[in-house]
């Protein structure tokens, strides 16, 4: 399994790891294929993320993705969160094996279980 640098570097020293007890969004998804699991939190204010953190139990793609995915969110709108699609993370993470394609799928997955979270308690 060939892992580019800059997925060996989120792995080894992953972003944003933890629980954000402030936190006004929350998504949880997992992807029986590898057995990962992910915990989105996000907090949302004016529209804007200001702060996101996940929690991955995963394989190093899982964990890389998420990682990114959440540097990525922070200061984004709503609108464009929900934009965020796993091609934008591979390429920042300078890609991930075929077999791997789907750990960064998950990660876009909990950030739309997020967003829909928000969404939900807003009413
Ligand atoms: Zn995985």
């Amino acid at each position: 399994m060939d892992y580019s640098e800059k997925v060996i570097q989120h792995f080894r020293e992953p972003h944003n790891v933890g629980v954000l007890e402030e936190a006004n969004a929350f998504g949880k998804v997992g992807s029986p294929a590898c057995g990962d699991k992910t915990e989105m939190y996000l907090k949302i204010e004016d529209g804007i993320i200001k702060e996101a953190k996940f929690m991955t139990f995963g394989c190093a793609a899982a964990i890389a993705s998420s990682s990114v995915a959440t540097d990525l969110l922070k200061g984004m709108t709503i609108e464009e969160a929900k934009a965020l699609k796993n091609e934008q993370v591979i390429k920042e993470l300078g890609g991930l094996p075929e077999a791997k394609i789907h750990c960064s799928v998950m990660v876009e997955e909990a950030v739309r279980a997020a967003l829909e979270d928000y969404e939900a308690r807003q009413k």
